[in-house]
């Protein structure tokens, strides 16, 4: 179901227009409301009356994380603080963390990207949604709440975390929609596999959000698999209003970007310089229809590539590959780069396995250390580590015909790699650099 067939299936023509026109109000906006911006365009010799169409783009500044930081906390305010309604911050789990503020119409725009994600998945009066994501500054549970009001569904706030309730719930209220991260999806169904009092028969949940994080088909199979549902990947970040920035279609060939909202780009990180037509790059967005805190290229260091052909779905808007992960997620093991969600992918692979896993890097004599921690599922581990070794060499060779580097694989018990209720932490990086 599409929720706005007129801006999802507008034709490019039209898009380009609509961008355009919504383009040269937010750069006017910007360079008349934010010092921030006025400076780095006087800097750069660009005036508003420059930017005539959504190609000139190019030629206005970057906005990075640090400069969020910076302007901590409402340096990039464009509104009068009276015309706000709701703050919310991104973790920050470095330094200050990043604000995004919200006028009444930002709010509704921001539910209107993430209804939209809901409607693929068909979601809409009758429907119990069980919004599992943090409730609070994050922008998960709040955002995921106004996008299933918006759809006419029955909002059930129960947060992140108290897995045990969460399931009674579930099976008492009969939710039939799931929207939480992947990796505390794969908790509660865990949880429910191992349940003597619920059964998954005894759920009627049928679909699933699931973004803030990087997650691989492979996970996807496994959560459909045992969650008895169709798992849709929906994409957000706090800078441009939280999840609902896109997400899939019908169809679940990549993420529709809601593109009259958010005016994507890619780009090399290292010459800044604009990507060839689906090559893999940077993405950047500059908002075009936010009033608080408009935001201009900014870039989100997520690794992605952009898809053009039109969608059998109908919707016109761009399509952008599964996320590769943020360049600052990406490690450095022996000068290789790897994303660690490429040991997800490759768990997944291997029935034996589940697709928990921890990586710990270290630095011994001058070189690079690679542990990884995975689990056996209940019914292949045996606490004889003579009957693992069949599974790990397996798993080994694959790793290293894969990214390249030996890691010193290590098989835990099941249930014993710490659980995530939110954004899942995958690494530990002892090394000093
Ligand atoms: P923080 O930066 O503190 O993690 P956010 O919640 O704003 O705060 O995180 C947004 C980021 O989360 C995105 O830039 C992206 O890296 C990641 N993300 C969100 N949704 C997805 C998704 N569906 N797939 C992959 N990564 C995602
Ligand atoms: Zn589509």
């Amino acid at each position: 179901m599409i929720h706005n067939p007129e801006m999802e299936c507008m034709s490019r023509e039209d898009m380009t227009k609509l961008q355009t026109e919504r383009l040269i109000k937010t750069v006017k906006t910007c360079y008349e409301k934010v010092p921030f911006y006025r400076k780095k365009m006087d800097k750069m010799g660009v005036k508003p009356e420059d930017i005539k169409s959504i190609e000139d783009i190019h030629r206005l500044p970057f906005t990075t994380k640090h400069d969020l930081r910076d302007e901590y906390p409402f340096g990039l305010q464009a509104v009068l603080h009276s015309e706000v309604r709701r703050i919310h911050a991104s973790s920050g789990t470095t330094g200050k963390p990043v604000v995004d503020t919200y006028t009444e119409n930002d709010l509704e725009m921001w539910a209107e990207g993430a209804a939209r994600v809901m409607a693929a998945g068909d979601v809409g009066p009758g429907d119990t949604v069980q919004v599992s994501y943090g409730y609070g500054l994050f922008t998960g549970g709040l955002g995921a709440h106004d996008a299933a009001a918006m759809r006419g569904a029955v909002q059930l706030p129960t947060s992140a975390g108290n897995s045990e309730k969460q399931i009674m719930l579930m099976k008492d209220f009969g939710s039939t929609v799931l929207a939480c991260t992947p990796s505390y999806a794969l908790h509660l169904a865990e949880c429910i596999d191992k349940s003597d009092k619920v059964n998954i028969e005894d759920m009627k949940l049928r679909v699933g959000f699931f973004g803030a994080e990087p997650w691989t088909e492979g996970m996807r199979k496994e959560l459909e698999e045992k969650l008895h549902i169709k798992a849709i990947d929906i994409y957000g970040l706090t800078e441009m209003c939280g999840p609902g920035v896109g997400g899939e279609c019908e169809c679940q060939n990549g993420t529709h970007l809601w593109e009259d909202l958010f005016y994507p780009e890619i780009i090399n990180p290292d010459t800044l310089e604009p990507c060839a037509p689906g090559e893999f790059g940077e993405l950047v967005f500059t908002s075009l229809k936010k009033e608080a805190m408009p935001i201009l290229r900014y870039r989100t260091r997520d690794l992605t590539r952009l898809i053009y052909e039109p969608c059998k779905c109908g919707r016109t808007a761009v399509r952008m590959d599964r996320i590769l992960g943020r360049s600052d997620d990406m490690l450095i093991i022996r000068g290789v780069n790897v994303f660690p969600s490429t040991i997800e992918a490759i768990l997944t692979e291997f029935p034996v396995y589940s697709p928990q896993y921890f990586i710990t890097v270290d630095r011994k004599d001058n070189e690079d250390m690679f542990d990884l921690d995975v689990e056996l599922r209940e019914e292949y581990f045996s606490p004889n580590p003579s009957k693992q070794m069949p599974y790990i060499k397996p798993l080994y060779d694959r790793i290293v015909s894969v990214i390249g580097i030996k890691p010193n694989i290590h098989i835990l018990p099941p249930n014993t790699i710490q659980r995530s209720m939110g954004k899942a932490k995958h690494v530990n990086d002892k090394r000093k650099f």
